[in-house]
């Protein structure tokens, strides 16, 4: 078993040291790699394999709710982004450019998308004539790259993975229910799946997408206290088609520019997954998510033993893949059940399946749920009913576990000075009243280093007094450091 220790002793303790402990899970567990080129990573099999199941599960959502799957070009002439300003402006720093072909130098610079709006208004402009042309509702997944200049594997690297959805309509009113659709389908989708919550919000004036009307967010909190904004939803207004001429033929004969929203979640989200639900023993993926939901774990000492736990073991793993259950048998002989425990452990498997010759003449197994340890004899009778409501037990207790950290971890402030206390000593989200100026929002970065997460939509308090300058305020809003 001293394989066993050596690796638990391996991993940092997530309260010594948080983001030592992150970037050790995330090589550890095999989810990603750095890449030779700074800032980017290799997403290795078993992290892709995460990511391809919440793929899945949203892609479902996007299309059920209408929308169709494009694909754009990586490219865009310097020309397309330079045309909106606050856009441009935006990105500018961030932006990766092609400046050659070959050995010739390009007569025009080509931008690497750091997002698509300006090569799809482009587009759109050539495909929406008439009002019949609308709604457009299309969304790609891809790559994009930003040049950052400090990353962190999933949270912020150059190149990632998102899905981006842009959508063309003929009235505000409808850009801001699809904008606000969007908002709740990634709200559904982070909690159900991914066992996260979140927060829905708008953003402030100044946190909101260069050149957007209004930006709103799911905001979840880490269990190191900090917030991180786990996707957004724009609705853009009609400045994109103002900029990149996209009209309609409205149905009382006049051309009017149409609304647009886009709408997108990444890579990070891996990030936020990993800093939700892991412990000092690695990863917790929730069940729905999980590429491997149950491991069986054949254990025998004698060799005579070994066929019939080995047979009773890939029996059990058979009705389980019969009632659906994604389960893999470790029926490696090279090591011990004690150091596969911890491998699975560490790579967040939610369900774990012994197997010993004892359980064998019982006809059942036993089940050590990852999340709280809590073990069960399961009759091989009730295998393939039991297993999935356990998968389903852990997938709440899991989001029920977060929730009670977030509720926990969310606190008031009523003035600058409590604001700076609860932040520097607990973290946290952090309630309180904004008047809305952006030197009052500045006051509070500087001070505390937090930022106004979102102006939460569930907010329905009366108004009251800036917690920075004491004018009226309207609402309350969100307050917390971020990644
Ligand atoms: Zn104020």
């Amino acid at each position: 078993m001293s394989g066993t220790d050596k690796f638990v002793e391996d991993l940092t303790d997530k309260s010594d040291d948080f983001s030592r402990w992150y970037g050790e899970v995330i090589q550890k567990a095999q989810l990603a790699d750095y890449a030779p080129v700074r800032g980017c990573m290799v997403i290795r099999p078993y992290g892709f394999a995460i990511w391809e199941l919440m793929q899945a599960a949203l892609d479902k959502r996007i299309k059920d709710t209408g929308h169709q799957n494009a694909y754009f070009p990586l490219l865009i002439p310097e020309n397309f982004l330079a045309k909106e300003a606050e856009h441009v402006e935006g990105f500018a720093p961030q932006v990766a450019w092609v400046t050659h072909g070959g050995n010739e130098k390009l007569e025009e610079r080509l931008a690497i998308r750091p997002t698509s709006e300006a090569i799809i208004c482009h587009m759109y402009s050539k495909w929406i004539d008439s009002h019949r042309d609308l709604p457009v509702l299309i969304n790609q997944w891809a790559n994009v790259m930003r040049w950052e200049k400090v990353t962190r594997l999933f949270l912020r690297t150059a190149e990632f993975l998102w899905q981006e959805g842009h959508t063309a309509h003929a009235t505000e009113a409808e850009s801001e229910e699809e904008t606000l659709k969007m908002l709740e389908v990634y709200r559904d989708f982070i909690e159900t799946e991914m066992a996260i919550p979140v927060i829905k919000g708008r953003k402030s004036e100044q946190e909101k997408f260069a050149g957007a009307l209004r930006t709103y967010s799911v905001e979840a909190l880490m269990s190191d206290g900090k917030g991180l904004q786990a996707g957004t939803s724009h609705n853009l207004g009609q400045h994109f088609a103002k900029v990149f001429d996209i009209t309609f033929q409205d149905v009382d004969g006049e051309r009017r520019h149409v609304w647009q929203t886009s709408w997108g979640v990444s890579t990070r989200l891996m990030g936020a997954l990993i800093m939700v639900h892991g412990d000092d023993s690695g990863l917790k993926i929730p069940p729905r998510i999980a590429p491997i939901q149950a491991v069986v774990i054949p254990i025998y000492r004698k060799e005579t033993e070994r066929a019939e736990v080995l047979e009773a073991s890939h029996q059990a793993a058979s009705l389980l893949k019969a009632g659906g259950v994604r389960v893999y048998v470790d029926d490696r002989d090279q090591y011990t059940p004690g150091w596969k425990y911890n491998e699975y452990e560490l790579r967040g498997v939610p369900l774990r399946l012994e197997v010993g010759p004892r359980d064998v003449a019982a006809r059942q197994v036993m089940s050590v749920r990852r999340d709280n340890r809590a073990k069960e004899a399961i009759a091989w009778d009730f295998l393939a009913e039991r297993v999935p409501m356990v998968l389903e037990e852990v997938q709440k207790a899991l989001f029920q576990k977060a929730l009670e950290f977030r509720e926990s971890s969310t606190r008031s402030a009523a003035t600058l000075d409590e604001l700076d206390v609860v932040v520097s000593e607990h973290r946290g989200f952090v309630r309180a009243y904004w008047c809305g100026r952006n030197s009052c929002e500045d006051q509070v970065k500087a001070r505390c280093a937090a930022t106004i997460r979102c102006l939460p939509l569930d907010d329905h308090s009366e108004p009251g007094k800036c917690v920075v300058c004491g004018a009226d305020a309207p609402h309350r809003v969100l307050f917390a450091k971020s990644y």
